[in-house]
């Protein structure tokens, strides 16, 4: 898609919020559900017709494609797996999908990324999600906004870039050293931006740095993150430092469900004019598996597609009036797991509990190469003696010895891992299972 198309569509998006997505939020239980089915009986009609996959599978289950409700239908479907569309690409896609599509690609951290086709009025619809979540905060077109996500300098490019249509000025993620970040803070306090936007890992290095070197951004209104999972300390940091809120957004690259966080900052709601979201149980209490189904993407339909995301806390309603319900937050992948030397897995819940606990720590990442082992990545606080620093590093590999079982290097120079858009996980799974 080019910047012309690119910019239509948003535009578009913004039309829709304008005309419906305004006022969608607020719609009565029966409203919402009387368009859902709607909207995916003509999903369902459609995939019948144009794609492989389900002419063959909606037979098989004996689902009625015409039936007067197709929300119940749609639970004869089994779950969808990541393998399943992999394994069988072309049969999901409409004819010419790549010619009438946005083309997304999943990353490929753990497995192998997937290419995913998503329709141009679906695109307009989220565009006009994020719209909508951005006026929430109080952002008019043309508000500064510091961007720290997706832009990657080449060597003899400027590590700040500005977008002066939008007035968006993005910050490179991969140079974020405190050297960087100062020359960051002495752009910004000049050019005083209203909003920040970007992944949670680099909005908190920069928050971090206000804290630590007591500048500020009263022009500061609001912030928003994507793409990683929030750390607890980030919301506390950016109050602090800027005395401002964080709003969290969260979407796939398969684009089958969207959740957003409103001005009550307590929990995600999901998009119900994006898509359909179950939740269902784990084997942990509380924890819950995201299955969604996009209504309007007709280029690549995933029904009953496993997220291979989690959420934490089953449905509830919120005070802020929305009809849409929500969920207390959204967890990394259930596919983060630590190998054990005999093959065996273990969750990893328990050492983001163990590092979120510990106060020298600035920043750390968990990489896995080989089972049996783990490389644990830490920035330590620079207001660490020499001595202590050691003492805290040699403490820290005792207890998650201890604690994996596992053989523990910790490096005295961390190496971090960043996506090739800068985006930072907190667990890198390299290794290969043995079983
Ligand atoms: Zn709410």
């Amino acid at each position: 898609m080019n910047k012309i198309h690119d910019a239509y569509l948003t535009f578009k998006g913004i039309y829709k919020y304008q005309s419906f997505l305004k006022k969608s939020r607020f719609f009565s239980e029966e409203e919402l559900l009387m368009l859902q089915s709607k909207w995916l009986r003509n999903l369902l009609v459609h995939a019948q017709k144009n794609i492989p996959w389900y002419s063959s599978i909606f037979r098989e289950v004996g689902l009625n494609i015409y039936s007067s409700n197709p929300l119940d239908e749609l639970k004869k479907l089994p779950i969808l797996s990541k393998k399943d569309v992999q394994n069988n690409h072309g049969s999901f896609c409409v004819p010419g999908a790549a010619d009438r599509s946005v083309k997304f690609l999943t990353s490929g951290t753990t497995g192998e990324p997937m290419t995913a086709y998503t329709s141009f009025n679906q695109w307009e619809l989220e565009q006009g999600l994020i719209w909508r979540q951005w006026k929430d905060a109080g952002y008019k077109f043309r508000d500064r906004m510091g961007i720290f996500r997706s832009y990657a300098p080449e060597e003899n490019q400027p590590h700040i870039k500005l977008d002066r249509l939008r007035n968006w000025s993005y910050f490179s993620v991969f140079d974020m050293s405190d050297a960087d970040i100062h020359r960051y803070a002495e752009y910004l306090n000049k050019w005083k931006p209203s909003f920040l936007r970007g992944y949670p890992s680099a909005l908190n290095l920069v928050a971090e740095h206000a804290l630590r070197f007591g500048w500020q951004l009263p022009s500061l209104r609001a912030a928003f993150t994507a793409s990683e999972v929030v750390p607890d300390s980030l919301r506390s940091n950016l109050l602090a430092a800027f005395n401002i809120e964080l709003f969290d957004h969260y979407g796939q690259a398969e684009i089958t469900s969207m959740f957003h966080e409103c001005k009550k900052h307590d929990g995600m709601h999901v998009n119900w004019e994006y898509g359909l979201v179950e939740l269902l149980p784990t084997d942990e209490k509380g924890i819950y598996k995201i299955i969604a189904t996009n209504l309007h993407n007709f280029s690549m339909p995933l029904l009953r597609y496993d997220t291979g995301d989690l959420a934490v806390g089953f449905w509830r309603n919120c005070d802020c009036g929305r009809s849409s319900l929500k969920i207390t937050s959204i967890r990394g992948r259930q596919d983060d797991y630590l190998l054990m030397s005999d093959g065996s897995k273990t969750s990893l819940v328990n050492l983001y509990t163990y590092f979120s606990d510990i106060s020298d720590i600035k920043r750390f990442q968990l990489i896995q190469d080989r089972p049996g082992e783990l490389i644990v990545m830490v920035d330590f606080s620079e207001f660490l003696s020499e001595d202590k620093l050691e003492e805290v590093r040699l403490a820290l590999v005792n207890n998650l010895k201890a604690k994996t079982k596992l053989l523990i290097k910790c490096p005295k120079s961390p190496k971090f891992i960043q996506s090739s858009q800068g985006k930072f996980s907190a667990f890198v799974q390299r290794g290969k299972s043995v079983i």
